[in-house]
């Protein structure tokens, strides 16, 4: 099955909507395989963000993502990768569809509630900037046979 990798964002530890988010996600089938607290260094959000580092408003990126810990996860399940992407929604809260994490829970282009990766490449690339191999558990979920069709998983 396929992984992806998540950020709940300061805005979201702070607005208590870790628990919702993560609540999606489960009830849509997914499964945790890793998950955990840390604190954003600015180091390793030039590198998260390093498509973003010459833009105006990259500081406020930095000020933002380190203003309280975050939760990172490692969410799987087939088409993790795409099926996260669909939930969380356009990067604009203000435009993102209702029933999306970011239409349902946002008002801001910055303040947008869940960082998930956007290709199966960038989830592995940054599943590893962000886990240790020990970190993620490989087991099966009880509930695959009535989540799945035999020939899905
Ligand atoms: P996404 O998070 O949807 O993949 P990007 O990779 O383009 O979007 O941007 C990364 C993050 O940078 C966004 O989630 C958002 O927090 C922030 N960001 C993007 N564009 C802006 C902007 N114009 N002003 C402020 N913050 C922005």
């Amino acid at each position: 099955m396929e992984q992806t990798f998540i950020i709940l964002k300061p805005s979201t530890i702070t607005r208590g909507l870790a628990g919702e988010v993560l609540k999606r996600f489960e009830r849509k089938g997914l499964v945790i395989a890793g998950i955990k607290m840390m604190q954003l260094s600015e180091e390793i959000l030039r590198e998260h963000y390093a498509h973003l580092v010459d833009r105006p408003f990259f500081p406020w990126i930095v000020e933002s993502m380190m203003r309280t810990p975050v939760i990172v996860a490692v969410i799987k399940g087939d088409d993790a990768v795409a099926v996260v992407r669909t939930m969380t929604g356009a990067t604009n809260c203000r435009k993102a569809a209702p029933g999306t994490i970011r239409g349902d829970f946002g008002m801001s282009g910055q303040e947008n509630i869940i960082h998930a990766s956007d290709s199966p490449e960038s989830a592995e690339i940054e599943i590893k900037r962000f886990f240790k191999p020990e970190e993620i558990f490989d087991y099966t979920p009880l509930t695959l046979p009535v989540l799945y069709a035999p020939d899905e998983v």
